[in-house]
């Protein structure tokens, strides 16, 4: 079978990993860490920093196709490299969502909305977008962020004026603080012929900043899941996108969505698809990537996944005396406040699906 390459070795190049070895093939993974939570899956580890040049020439000549498990891979030596292999998602999704403003701006160009925002390069900037867009404000670095870092909320009242200083003096997006009644994601997912296909959006409830739980069926109207589809599958036409994307938005009490940002890569939020769809994000990104066809999205159960965050690992002997719940660990070691350690979805199988 063919090999595919993955940059980054952490849980998502883990979970693609073992849905590739389900399907025969065999991966290779690009990371600096020999002990990356892929590594106990992948045919092989190649070490090395994301952008390095060699070890990515080394992932081309060891694989048929490379993709890549976080957004944030150096756009530059990766487009060497998808001269020599087909490297999916394109490019151009990566351009596209490692920097706020130009996700932001391809989003608005395309007749997508987001909250409303302005770029903010100094301390001067920061006050006239302030001014501008009025109300409780969100700062975020434009590149980098994950998990709610690097963003700092700027309420209204408050006259703090060193925000772009706290936040590093990086360049920054300020964003209007959107009061949504509720957050969802749909995964999705576009093959080589240009088909696509959504998983059911998921409701997604965040804490300090990381996500908790997605629980699906989202409490939202057919009407605006279909929009939510339909928003997705825009998205991935216009980046001619082979593989499966992330989509997070903001839903209004009205039922009107807000993208708030993608991700061109499986993710957290339809981690749940292992647990209550046949085909799960992993698998249909490895069958866009090589080429096969897409598998079904229907869903099989209702399900809440949720994740374990630090100490939260603890939990796992308990979980395990619940013998109908799917626990995912990702085999780290070191736990560390904040960090993803693995999850658990708990499912309820739908009597006539
Ligand atoms: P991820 O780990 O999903 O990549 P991130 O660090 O890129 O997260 P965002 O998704 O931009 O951060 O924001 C994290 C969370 O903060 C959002 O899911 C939402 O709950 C809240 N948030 C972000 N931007 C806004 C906004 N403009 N208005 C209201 N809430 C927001
Ligand atoms: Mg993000
Ligand atoms: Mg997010």
């Amino acid at each position: 079978g063919a090999v595919i390459g993955i940059i980054g070795g952490g849980q998502l190049g883990r979970m693609l990993a073992s849905a590739a070895a389900r399907l025969g093939f065999a991966t290779v993974v690009l990371d600096p860490d020999p002990a990356c939570p892929a590594a106990q899956l992948a045919s092989r580890v190649i070490i090395g920093s994301y952008g390095d040049t060699a070890a990515l020439a080394e992932l081309a000549k060891a694989c048929d196709v490379i993709s890549y498990e976080f957004e944030n891979v150096p756009i530059e030596p990766v487009s060497r490299i998808a001269g020599l292999r087909p490297v999916y998602p394109p490019v151009q999704a990566l351009e596209v969502s490692q920097d706020r403003v130009v996700e932001k701006a391809f989003l608005n160009g395309i007749g997508i909305a987001t909250a409303p925002w302005r770029a903010v390069d100094d301390a001067q900037e920061l006050a006239h977008a302030r001014l501008d867009l009025g109300g409780d404000c969100i700062l975020k670095t434009r590149r980098f962020g994950y998990d709610g870092k690097g963003q700092m909320t700027l309420d209204a009242a408050d006259e703090r004026d060193d925000g772009f200083e706290a936040l590093g003096s990086v360049a920054a997006i300020l964003e209007k603080k959107i009061p949504f009644e509720r957050e969802i994601s749909v995964v999705a997912a576009r093959d080589l012929q240009g088909t696509i296909r959504c998983f059911d959006p998921a409701e997604n409830v965040h804490r300090a900043g990381i996500l908790h739980t997605s629980t699906v069926p989202a409490s939202i109207s057919a009407q605006t899941a279909d929009q939510a589809a339909d928003i997705a599958g825009r998205i991935l036409t216009q980046l001619d996108y082979t593989g499966v994307i992330g989509v997070e938005f903001f839903v209004s009490g009205d039922g009107a969505l807000l993208v708030n940002e993608i991700a061109p890569r499986v993710h957290n939020s339809g981690h749940w698809t292992e647990a209550a769809v046949t085909v799960s994000q992993f698998e249909q990104h490895i069958r866009a990537i090589a080429g096969l066809p897409l598998g079904s999205t229907q869903r099989h159960s209702d399900c809440v996944m949720q994740n374990l965050i630090g100490d939260d690992v603890l939990q796992t002997d308990a979980l395990l005396q619940q013998s109908d719940l799917m626990l995912t660990l990702y085999g780290k070691a070191e736990v560390r406040a904040g960090r993803k350690m693995g999850h658990f979805t708990v499912v309820h199988p739908r009597p006539n699906h």
